[in-house]
């Protein structure tokens, strides 16, 4: 139970008459019932209540709230109403830029309503929210209008493709008219080459130079300041912790702000976010961009073009040359045969690329104290800390500085060749614990995953949250008149070598299942190549049928692909890692989830290897305490896209045959929405599944 008053909890009278404002408005007969004409749910109160004593309390709290239980509301509402109460920033973190925008336009718009319609509640009503994103994502205007200038006046100049040329006039009327002058609401979304020419990440900002009207990024800033609620990205929130931007005060109270609350919805994607945060991540790509903006020896542009000596540039082009040797190296000794491959021991590579990045350090601190100009100045400082951070995380990475960190290469052939330095720690529990549970405040960490199905104690130990309260409250929703669930009894297990799948099996029943089902299908996979493959396999006979059939990677971006599937309505989609997770697709146009393969984490990725040596060495047993659990909360994720709204109705289908074989595959059974699923193969698969799906409601 939770204390009503903690030691930095609310004074006792004023918070009770808070816990009560909470009760009123979730209670059967409440506000949000009777005045927003909402379905009363149990669940929703529960969480509401457990919401609003965790911040009476200043205790951190784990919520698992089932798919349909309203967790946003209940959230919101008591956070804003504490926020304002007791005058306290109130932080949502969530995973990506478009839940954070539905937060603002959907669910606070809600709790508006409700506060407008309500006159015990009306003193809420003028909340103000804010969106905080990072700075790349802001245009700035100042650099918009030089690139104006530098189109018009320079058709050689540093837009090589016609439509970028043609973008930069159109993106200057849109800012004309923009209020948030944000990339995310431009439509068809501008080049990156267009984009970063012209965002607010800049070396060259200083708000000395321009004012906050014509900034679109300082008028966020000035709306963050008096904002009541403030709602971030999981990816933003840790990269700014990391940076020490929490409050450093002598109690250091509060995660971001001082004094602050937070909430982190989706929570079942913080340790990897986390961990990514809490670790090395130094490409090659980022280090070349980052030298040739100080000087970029082909184009002979760059701030030392106008600020530096030819000295200076040449200094430039050693660490450019430097870096270049320094990556190729890597890239022929490590990862010649393999994308991917963890690094054992200190010092494997040459030092020199530190030594050619500090004397770039060298300079650019020399230059600045020669220049006068205010703004180069600022230019020179912002270049150099650049180069700093980057030669620290190439000498932390050299050097295996972090205890308890597993350091890996990674190379990718997006664009060029892109070599990657990255660490992680192999336990983030304790940087957690840091930076959100040890903050005298309250960490609310909330998703409909957390948990196996049953309990919540590997995501505590995974975060650190032993002290937090905990609780599970289960989805509304009527599973078992909802979804009829299938699992194939004869799908061949995956190679023993390869981890491959029969694709030729996978093939068939993909698309003999999409084809008898009316709705659309959405195929979760836990290999690119595997999709892809299936998609090669699959496509003639949709085209044969008529049926749209779309792929992750293939051919659209990943909210083209929703939009899709949800536009065709009897289309199926292959998806893998991220359609596992978030993906909203209410009604008949997902009709139907398959899932290909039990979604274990690659064992052989380096940090799921160092995790296991880990685990291994205190005498544990990897397999039962991080595969199947975190494997538990990926495949629940996955079933989760089904059953969005009270109405839908589904199919959930299992094509992995050792759910049914293997000894842990009972963990998968009962972590099922209902435990009446029938078994099938290709033989009977015409009476067991069409007949079922006749049968469907
Ligand atoms: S303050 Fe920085 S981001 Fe804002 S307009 Fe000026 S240069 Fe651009």
């Amino acid at each position: 139970m939770i204390g009503l008053i903690g030691n930095h909890g609310a004074p006792e009278g004023r918070a009770r008459i808070y816990l009560d404002k909470i009760e009123k408005t979730f209670t059967e007969k409440g506000h949000l019932f009777t005045v927003l004409g909402l379905d009363y749910r149990p669940q929703q109160s529960q969480m509401a209540q457990s919401v609003a004593a965790s911040l009476v309390g200043s205790q951190s709290l784990l919520f698992e709230a089932g798919t349909g239980v309203g967790k946003s509301l209940a959230y919101l509402i008591p956070g804003l109403i504490y926020s304002i109460d007791f005058e306290r920033p109130f932080v949502v973190s969530t995973h990506t830029i478009s839940l954070q925008e539905q937060i603002i336009q959907k669910d606070l718009e809600l709790c508006r309503q409700l506060f407008t319609a309500v006159p015990e509640l009306n003193a809420y009503a003028n909340f103000k929210s804010a969106l905080l994103l990072g700075k790349a994502n802001y245009c700035c205007t100042t650099r918009l209008e030089s690139a104006l200038k530098d189109v018009a006046s320079d058709p050689q100049g540093q837009f090589q493709l016609l439509q970028e040329k043609q973008m930069i006039p159109q993106l200057a009327e849109w800012s004309k008219s923009s209020t948030e002058g944000i990339l995310q609401e431009i439509n068809p979304s501008p080049s990156m080459d267009v984009w970063e020419a012209i965002n607010a990440d800049s070396s060259t900002c200083s708000r000395k130079n321009c004012s906050s009207e014509h900034c679109f990024y300082q008028r966020a800033k000035e709306k963050i300041q008096s904002a009541h609620c403030i709602v971030i990205n999981h990816s933003l929130l840790f990269s700014l912790i990391n940076a020490g931007m929490s409050p450093q005060e002598s109690d250091g109270k509060g995660v971001l702000f001082a004094d602050d609350f937070i909430v982190l919805d989706e929570a079942h994607r913080v340790p990897a976010i986390a961990s990514d945060h809490f670790g090395i991540h130094l490409s090659s790509y980022a280090l070349d961009r980052a030298l040739k903006r100080i000087f970029n020896p082909r184009t002979n542009r760059g701030m030392l073009r106008r600020l530096g000596s030819i000295r200076d540039q040449e200094c430039v082009i050693q660490a450019i040359e430097a870096a270049y040797d320094f990556f190729a190296d890597l890239a022929d000794v490590y990862l010649s045969t393999q994308s991917i491959r963890r690094i054992h021991q200190a010092h494997a590579a040459d030092q020199q690329l530190i030594s050619r990045l500090k004397a770039v350090e060298e300079r650019l601190a020399d230059l600045r104290k020669s220049v006068d100009d205010e703004r180069a100045q600022d230019e020179l400082k912002d270049q150099r800390s650049r180069i700093l951070n980057y030669r620290s995380q190439l000498h932390s990475f050299l050097n295996f500085a972090e205890d308890n960190h597993v350091y890996w290469l990674e190379r990718s052939e997006k664009k060029a060749m892109t070599i990657t330095l990255r660490s992680a720690p192999l336990d983030i529990a304790p940087h957690l614990q840091r930076a959100l549970f040890e903050r005298n405040t309250a960490s609310i960490l909330t998703s409909a995953t957390l948990s196996n199905g049953q309990q919540l104690t590997h995501f505590e130990e995974r975060v650190g949250a032993q002290n937090a309260q905990k609780k599970i409250v289960s989805s509304p929703f009527d599973y078992k008149n909802k979804v009829r669930i299938y699992i194939a009894s004869d799908a061949p297990q995956p190679s023993r070598d390869q981890g491959r799948m029969d694709l030729d099996y996978l093939a068939n029943m993909v698309a003999w299942l999409a084809h008898n089902c009316q709705g659309g299908s959405l195929v979760l996979f836990t290999s690119h190549a595997d999709l892809k493959e299936t998609y090669q396999r699959a496509r003639g006979f949709f085209h044969k049928i008529k049926r749209p059939l779309f792929a992750q990677g293939i051919d659209y971006s990943r909210s083209e692909l929703r939009q899709r599937l949800l536009a065709a309505g009897n289309a199926t989609l292959l998806g893998a890692d991220s359609f596992w997770t978030g993906v909203d697709i209410p009604g008949p146009a997902l009709s139907q989830v398959i899932i290909t393969r039990l979604p274990f984490e690659n064992p052989n990725h380096p940090i799921n290897e160092a995790r296991s040596e880990h685990i291994k060495g205190r005498g544990g047993q990897p397999f039962s305490e991080m595969v199947i659990p975190e494997a538990l909360i990926k495949f629940r994720q996955g079933i989760g896209r089904l059953i969005r709204t009270q109405s839908d109705t589904g199919n959930l289908v299992i094509l992995d045959s050792r759910m049914l074989q293997k000894h842990y595959g009972s963990h998968f059974i009962q972590a099922l929405p209902h435990q009446n699923y029938k078994r099938f193969n290709l033989q009977n698969r015409k009476s067991i599944v069409k007949k079922s799906y006749l049968e469907m409601p």
